[in-house]
């Protein structure tokens, strides 16, 4: 009797809460369905597809080494895997489930339709997260929009160990296989072959094996200086797991327990605080996920009142300057630029340029998302929302509206400018106080071919101001 797993944004066979349920059978096969769905959407970041296709690679080698194989299709999941299911006569489809809209409606239509050929369906498996959407509530039972009450209620419970790595079971026989392909398997395409291109390095290797050797060092050493050490985009600082967790080329579950390792083997309050602030992150991205899971709407536009509506300029000039890295503000410039050519930005400058997108240049913050969308190697739905509508101040948790002053930015988070001269190398050779400020003067900005700003940040500040005290509702 086979059952098969469906592999989505679970691309490892360790501490895998559905592969684990799965695996009391004894004839466990993966799937992965490369989903035109997706693949065929205009926001699609050639580094993310590079570094799925790698971790696909390294899942299939993984199960090689178990006795079984990951089964690739190329298809609408919804037609592919009841049709494999049926062909291959599985007894079981399992998955983990999703918190994006998309993948729910898309979740449920797989289930109709495996039920309609007599499968059993198993998709409720919660493995991204730590706790689910319907475990952390307020005191009146309603979902949190503040994130501090959140984090209280959420680190106060306690967390699941990681569970048991597949193993001790078999895949599917040579004439199985063949009927396999007839029902549509593929052998694993390259990102070119699906028309993505990316010829650069990666962060961060694709795959399980180097997302555990990725957690291992950063848990070793930066963590315990990640409370100092985070917000300096010229320090690496910060684990850099971000797209492993995206893809969960990771288990969370495998995450918390290495922090909690780091804390037993901490010496010091300071390094407490460090791993505790780190613990920190991974709540923001729960409370984010549990936020698309409850508010949906979220996915399409603001959250709050006074930004639904609000008469953003989108001036196309400007957007395409922002875009490439060409806006004359050297902070602003070095962190698109990284984006652009590593697919990956530092946190604390994709608040600065998320910010300066909607309050200096007046851009709606849904075509930076998606701007974002289309570079990240670590592109997700509800941290990449949550972060836009954060900056733009649209979402919950509203704070008073802020606004980074860029130069100010820059002399406190690159005091050398040690970050903006790597990104930005027509700014080598000029002194650190213009670097940082961005006051270069005129004739050196031609000479270097570096552009002047491409608008005043202290009268576009005023008119963001007046444009929102004008919002009727707030
Ligand atoms: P670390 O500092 O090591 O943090 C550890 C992990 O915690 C991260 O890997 C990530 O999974 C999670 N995390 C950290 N900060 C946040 C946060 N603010 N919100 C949600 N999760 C967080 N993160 C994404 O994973 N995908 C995105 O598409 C994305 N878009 C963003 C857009 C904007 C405008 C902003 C302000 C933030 C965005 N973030 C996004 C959050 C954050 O910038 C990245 O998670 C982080 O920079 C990744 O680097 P790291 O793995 O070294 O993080």
């Amino acid at each position: 009797n086979l059952t098969l797993f469906w592999h989505r944004r679970d691309l490892r066979i360790s501490d895998n809460t559905g592969l684990a349920a799965a695996s009391k059978h004894q004839k466990v096969v993966g799937v992965f369905c490369l989903d035109p769905n997706i693949l065929e959407r205009d926001d699609v970041a050639p580094v993310r597809v590079t570094y799925m296709i790698g971790c696909l690679q390294a899942l299939q080698q993984r199960y090689t080494e178990v006795g079984s194989q990951l089964l690739i299709l190329h298809d609408n999941p919804v037609q592919a895997l009841p049709r494999l299911a049926a062909a291959l006569n599985a007894q079981a489809v399992f998955w983990n489930w999703d918190v994006e809209p998309y993948s729910q409606e898309r979740d449920r239509a797989v289930m109709e339709a495996l039920k309609e050929k007599g499968i059993q369906v198993l998709h409720k498996n919660w493995d991204q997260i730590l706790h689910t959407p319907d475990e952390i509530y307020t005191g009146s039972n309603q979902p949190y929009t503040v994130f501090t009450p959140f984090w209280r209620n959420w680190s106060s419970k306690s967390k699941a160990e990681p569970v048991a790595t597949l193993q001790g079971v078999t895949g599917i026989t040579s004439a199985e296989q063949e009927i396999a392909q007839q029902a549509g398997v593929i052998p694993l395409p390259t990102a070119k072959d699906l028309g993505f291109v990316w010829d650069r390095d990666l962060i961060i290797a694709p795959g399980e094996i180097a997302a555990h050797e990725r957690l291992e060092e950063f848990t070793y050493k930066a963590i315990t200086e990640y409370k100092e050490q985070r917000n300096f985009p010229a320090i690496d600082g910060t684990s850099q797991l971000s797209a492993a967790l995206k893809f969960g080329a990771i288990g969370i579950r495998t995450v918390w327990a290495a922090t909690i390792a780091a804390l037993e083997n901490s010496r010091s309050d300071e390094t407490d605080t460090s791993i505790r602030a780190w613990q920190q992150e991974l709540a923001w991205r729960e409370f984010y996920q549990h936020a698309m899971y409850h508010f949906p709407k979220l996915a399409t536009g603001a959250y709050r009142e006074a930004f639904k509506n609000f008469p953003y300029e989108n001036n196309e000039e400007l957007f395409q300057a922002w875009c490439e890295g060409k806006t004359g503000y050297p902070i602003v410039d070095a962190a698109m630029r990284q984006m652009n050519e590593s697919g990956w930005m530092h946190n604390r400058c994709r608040m600065i340029v998320a910010n300066f997108l909607t309050k200096d240049l007046l851009i709606d913050p849904r075509l930076g998302e998606k701007y974002f969308y289309q570079r990240l190697i670590d592109g997700d739905l509800s941290a990449n929302n949550g972060g836009w509508q954060w900056s733009a101040s649209s979402g919950m948790d509203p704070k008073p509206v802020r606004i980074f002053n860029p130069a100010s930015q820059a002399q406190k988070f690159d005091p050398e400018g040690e970050y903006i001269r790597q990104w930005v190398p027509e700014l080598r050779s000029v002194d650190t106080e213009y670097v940082l400020s961005g006051n270069i003067p005129e004739q050196e900005r031609e000479a270097l071919g570096y552009p002047l700003p491409i608008v005043d940040h202290k009268l576009q500040q005023r008119q963001f101001k007046a444009i929102y005290a004008q919002q009727k509702v707030h």
